[in-house]
């Protein structure tokens, strides 16, 4: 049996761009949370669909274009059965989290919000599940309300149940906290919506590459995640949403594709998940996307879990032994999301410093300015770990960060 560091290194050599020098050094890539590398047989399968398939879909023409629909629709059937969605038309094709979010806001909230009632969000959401709401609640009369972050980053869960009440008729949180780590307690937020009828928007963006979702089991009502942070390319995501709720919702942008019929009189609109795909969409994107889930899904994925789990738990340790480090994130369910000061230092000077050493991490407010605000801070730096990453990168970083302690306090 292999050990798990083999395994790792394995893995490793399925993603090129972890096999290069920056600024000299080796690269150490700890900022998966913005974005992750792609194994070769995602960059393969893209090369591959545009050196030879090449054709736009649901044309029915030619035998290329059957072809790419025939693999594009493959690919929505992978994404289906990866996150236990019921039928592939729950599976809406977007350019990321954060337009899926956007479309949710513009179709399902337009239709069925008004004044006074009430969005509920967290303190801890990404920009993308905050200001759709806020142009929501301008356009509507509606009300945004956000729920508590306790100091350690869990969220406050008897400050959210005294903020369920009849108003409240939408709940958008996020899965994993990119800032923080924090592993969001999905099930128990679903409960207490259900008791409201409140209809629950979950952001997986963090979440996806990290664990197994399933949305039939945590009963939400919308799921959103980007391919760009699940080794799939950019430019792509995917929209999950109960078929009831699909059906229900006014098309999001119009023109082609997502027409049954168009006159001057008048058009009326496509069936799931067409309805909401106006245009040409992302068929290679789709195809890498659904190559991705299919690379993730050969993995070990219990194994990557807990392998997760060690390199947090090692960086927590090493920052007690260094001193001089404050987490912003301690929440006992977190993903590995190493978020941080170094006190005396600007996160932008140590992202620097890090930079200078090969090794890649994100430094700023990550795009949640409220959440900062909340901590106090002006920015953290933020290291996040993949599958792909090893202990000694953990190491190393820390080494890096004695190493900027020493030129910057
Ligand atoms: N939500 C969370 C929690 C994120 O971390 C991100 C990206 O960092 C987003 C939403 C937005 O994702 P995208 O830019 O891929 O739409």
């Amino acid at each position: 049996m292999t050990n798990t560091a083999d395994y790792i290194q394995q893995i490793r050599n399925d993603f090129p761009a972890l096999h290069q020098e920056v600024n000299g050094k080796p690269l150490i890539y700890l900022d998966n949370g913005a974005t992750t590398h792609k194994p070769n047989a995602v960059i393969e399968a893209e090369a591959e669909f545009y050196r030879t398939v090449n054709s736009n879909v649901h044309r029915g023409a030619h035998k290329l274009s059957d072809l790419a629909t025939e693999q594009f629709e493959n690919a929505r059937r992978t994404v289906q059965e990866f996150i236990g969605a019921i039928k592939p038309e729950e599976i809406v094709w977007t350019r990321g989290t954060t337009e899926g979010i956007n479309l949710v806001a513009a179709t399902w909230g337009r239709k069925n919000l008004s004044k006074g009632d009430r969005i509920l969000v967290s303190g801890m959401e990404h920009h993308s599940n905050i200001v759709p709401w806020q142009m929501l609640c301008e356009q509507t009369g509606a009300e945004l309300v956000v729920i508590p972050v306790l100091d350690n980053g869990e969220l406050d869960l008897n400050g959210f149940a005294e903020l369920m009440e009849p108003r409240v008729k939408l709940i958008a949180v996020t899965h994993v906290s990119n800032a923080l780590g924090t592993v969001n307690p999905i099930p128990d937020i679903v409960r207490m919506a259900r008791i409201n009828e409140s209809v629950v928007l979950v952001d997986g963006a963090q979440a996806v590459a990290h664990f197994d979702v399933d949305v039939l089991q945590l009963d939400v009502d919308f799921y959103v995640f980007s391919s760009h942070k699940l080794f799939g390319p950019t430019g792509m995501g995917v929209l999950y949403g109960k078929e009831e709720l699909l059906n229900e919702m006014p098309p999001y942008q119009g023109g082609g594709e997502m027409i049954e019929h168009c006159s001057f009189d008048g058009t009326t609109y496509n069936v799931l998940p067409y309805k909401f795909e106006a245009g040409t969409p992302n068929i290679a994107g789709a195809i890498g996307l659904a190559t991705a889930i299919k690379y993730l899904k050969g993995l070990d994925r219990k194994l990557l879990v807990k392998h997760e789990e060690s390199l947090i738990q090692h960086a927590h340790q090493l920052a007690a032994e260094l001193g001089g480090i404050r987490i912003i994130g301690e929440a006992p369910k977190k993903a590995s999301v190493f978020s941080f000061l170094l006190e005396g230092a600007h996160p932008a000077d140590v992202g620097t410093l890090l930079d200078q050493q090969g090794i890649a991490v994100r430094t700023g407010h990550h795009c949640t300015m409220p959440l900062m605000a909340r901590f106090d801070v002006p920015g953290t730096v933020r290291a996040s770990m993949s599958i792909y990453n090893t202990l000694d990168e953990v190491d190393a970083l820390f080494k890096g960060l004695e190493k900027a302690k020493m030129f910057l306090l």
